[in-house]
């Protein structure tokens, strides 16, 4: 789940959908993380970590479809790559729609938003509006640096 982009999208719709269908439906961090971390080969603690930093995604989005939080959890697994402080690469997926190979995410700390690639291409008005799913996968991965940050204090 950690840095690798190279994760077949078929495998990373199928890990994504089992994690976002047991966030949303029945919430039990430990629980799914054990199941689905010996399923897929995954680290536990990584699945944990993305099963409560895509729980915050949720709290904090909670009139999105479902499949928003699926496109968004695909991204994520499939691997958002830190650049620099404020800075992510995100994967451009044919399968959910990306026309590029990659798509810049950056967070402006004075407006509190972030601003993605996709705003400036084609369809760029319609998804500013929206909260694109390349920014909720990047959100989804500073939570999980954050929280990954308070295990290793622990
Ligand atoms: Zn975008």
């Amino acid at each position: 789940m950690r840095n690798s982009p190279s994760l077949n999208y078929r495998k990373a719709r199928l890990i994504a959908r089992e994690l976002t269908v047991r966030i949303i439906e029945c919430y039990q961090p430990d629980k799914s993380a054990e199941t689905i971390s010996g399923k897929y080969a995954l680290n536990y603690r990584d699945t944990l970590v993305f099963i409560k930093a895509f729980n915050a995604l949720k709290q904090k989005f909670p009139d999105k479809s479902e499949s928003w939080f699926l496109r968004a959890a695909i991204r994520v697994v499939v691997g958002v790559i830190k650049i620099g402080e404020y800075k992510w690469k995100v994967p451009g997926i044919r399968e959910l729609g990306d026309v590029y190979n990659w798509y810049l995410v950056r967070y402006d700390e004075r407006s509190k938003t972030y601003i993605c690639d996709c705003f400036s291409h084609y369809g760029g008005i319609y998804r500013r509006r929206k909260v694109c799913t390349h920014v909720a996968a990047v959100m989804v991965r500073r939570k999980m640096d954050s929280l990954l940050i308070e295990f290793i204090k622990e």
